[in-house]
C-alpha cells in the first residue's frame, strides 16, 4: 500500500474498500460478482475482515487470497491478536505471505462477549495491537506493509471511568507507528470536524517521532438503510451531527431508496468537506463497504473528488435490490 500511494501523482486521490467473508456459499458467490464489478472502480487497495478470536481465520484467508490473486487487488488482511491462539496468528502471516498479500491491519480485538471492560494479561503474548505489530516486524521484518486502527472520537474502552477521548489514545497510537505501523485507517465517523481536529494533532505527534509520511486515512461508512446507519454509529461510538441527523425526517426513515438517495448525498458532502478542511491532506478514502457496491459506486460517480479515480465509465450498477448477504 505504501508503495502504491508513492506512486501516485501529486494531487491525485485514492480510494479502498474493506469486505468481510460472507458465511455462506451464496453470499460468497454474490461477493464475487460485485467485487469483479468494483474493480472498474479502481481501489488502490481493498481489505478483508477478520473475526475476533480467529473465528473467521479460514474464510478470511481464502477470501484474502481470491482478491489478491483472482481479482487482482492489491490486499490487506485484517487481524487481530487477543483471545487468539499463537499458532493462529502464525498460520495467517504465513498463508498471507504465500498468498503474496503483503499488507496487514494489525488489530487487537474486542474484548469476549459479555465483557465490557478489556483486561489484558501480561503472561500472553499479545495485550495490544502494538505487541502484534512488533511480532510482524521481528518475525517478517519489512514484508508486510502494517496498518492501524485510530478513532477520532476515542477509543470506546480509552478509559473505564471517563468519557471517551482521542488525547487518551494518542500516545498508543504514536507507539503502534514507532513500532512500525506505515498507515492508519480511521474508524467511520460522520462528524468531519471531530476527524480534522483529530488528523490536525495526529500529525503535530508524527512529527515529533519523525513519521510525517505515515498515512492517515479516513473511515467512511455508506448510509444505505436508516436502522443500519443508527446501528453501526451507535456501535461505533460515532457520534452524528443534528445537520446530518436533521435529514432523515420520521417518513423518510422507512423509505430505503430515499434514505440511501440522502446518504448519498451525505457521504459527497463528507468527501469533500474532508478534503477542503485538510487542504488536501488527505489523499485517501476507505469505504466501509458491508459488502454493498450499489451506493458506494454512487458517492464516486457523484463525487467530484473520487470520480476523477475511475478508470473508465464501464462500471454499470447491475444490482436493484441489492441487500447484505450473510
Ligand atoms: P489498540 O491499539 O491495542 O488499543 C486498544 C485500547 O487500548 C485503546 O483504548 C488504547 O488507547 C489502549 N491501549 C493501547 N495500547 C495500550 C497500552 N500499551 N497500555 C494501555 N492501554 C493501551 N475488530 C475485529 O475483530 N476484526 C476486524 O477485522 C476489525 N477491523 C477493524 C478495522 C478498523 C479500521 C477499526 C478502526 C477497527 C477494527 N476492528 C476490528 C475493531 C478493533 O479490534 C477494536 O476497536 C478493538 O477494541 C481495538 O483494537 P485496536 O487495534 O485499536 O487496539
Amino acid at each position: 500500500i505504501k508503495e502504491r500511494v508513492q506512486e501516485l501523482g501529486k494531487d491525485d486521490i485514492f480510494y479502498s474498500f474493506e469486505f468481510f467473508p460472507p458465511k455462506t456459499e451464496s453470499g460468497l458467490r454474490n461477493l464475487m460478482a460485485r467485487m469483479g464489478r468494483m474493480s472498474v472502480l479502481n481501489p488502490l487497495f481493498v481489505t478483508v475482515t477478520w473475526g475476533a478470536g480467529g473465528s473467521t481465520s479460514r474464510k478470511t484467508l481464502e477470501l484474502a487470497s481470491t482478491c489478491q490473486q483472482e481479482l487482482g487487488f492489491t490486499t490487506c488482511m485484517h487481524l487481530t491478536c487477543t483471545n487468539t491462539d499463537k499458532s493462529i496468528i502464525d498460520n495467517a502471516l504465513q498463508k498471507a505471505k504465500e498468498f503474496g498479500v503483503r499488507n496487514i491491519l494489525a488489530l487487537r480485538g474486542d474484548p469476549p462477549v459479555g465483557e465490557e471492560y478489556y483486561s489484558p494479561d501480561p503472561n500472553n503474548d499479545f495485550c495490544y495491537a502494538v505487541d502484534l505489530i512488533r511480532y510482524i516486524r521481528k518475525n517478517y521484518g519489512d514484508y508486510f506493509c502494517i496498518g492501524v486502527a485510530g478513532y477520532p472520537e476515542g477509543h470506546v474502552e480509552g478509559s473505564h471511568d471517563s468519557e471517551q477521548d482521542p488525547a487518551k489514545d494518542l500516545p498508543y497510537l504514536m507507539e503502534k507507528v514507532s513500532a512500525g505501523a506505515d498507515f492508519i485507517i480511521t474508524q467511520l465517523f460522520y462528524d468531519v470536524d471531530k476527524f480534522v481536529e483529530f488528523e490536525q494533532k495526529v500529525r503535530l505527534e508524527l512529527e515529533k517521532i519523525n513519521k510525517q509520511d505515515t498515512l492517515i486515512i479516513p473511515g467512511l461508512m455508506p448510509i444505505n438503510n436508516y436502522q443500519l446507519f443508527n446501528r453501526a454509529s451507535k456501535l461505533s461510538h460515532a457520534s452524528i451531527p443534528t445537520s446530518i441527523s436533521n435529514r432523515f425526517d420520521d417518513c423518510i426513515k422507512t423509505d430505503d431508496d430515499k434514505v440511501k438517495e440522502i446518504g448519498v448525498e451525505i457521504l459527497d458532502d463528507i468527501v469533500k468537506q474532508i478534503y477542503r478542511k485538510t487542504n488536501g491532506r488527505i489523499k485517501g478514502f476507505h469505504f466501509y463497504t458491508l459488502n454493498l457496491e450499489k451506493s458506494i459506486a454512487q458517492i464516486i460517480d457523484r463525487s467530484e473528488i473520487l470520480s476523477k479515480v475511475i478508470a473508465n465509465d464501464e462500471f454499470e450498477n447491475a444490482i436493484d435490490d441489492e441487500c447484505i448477504d450473510q
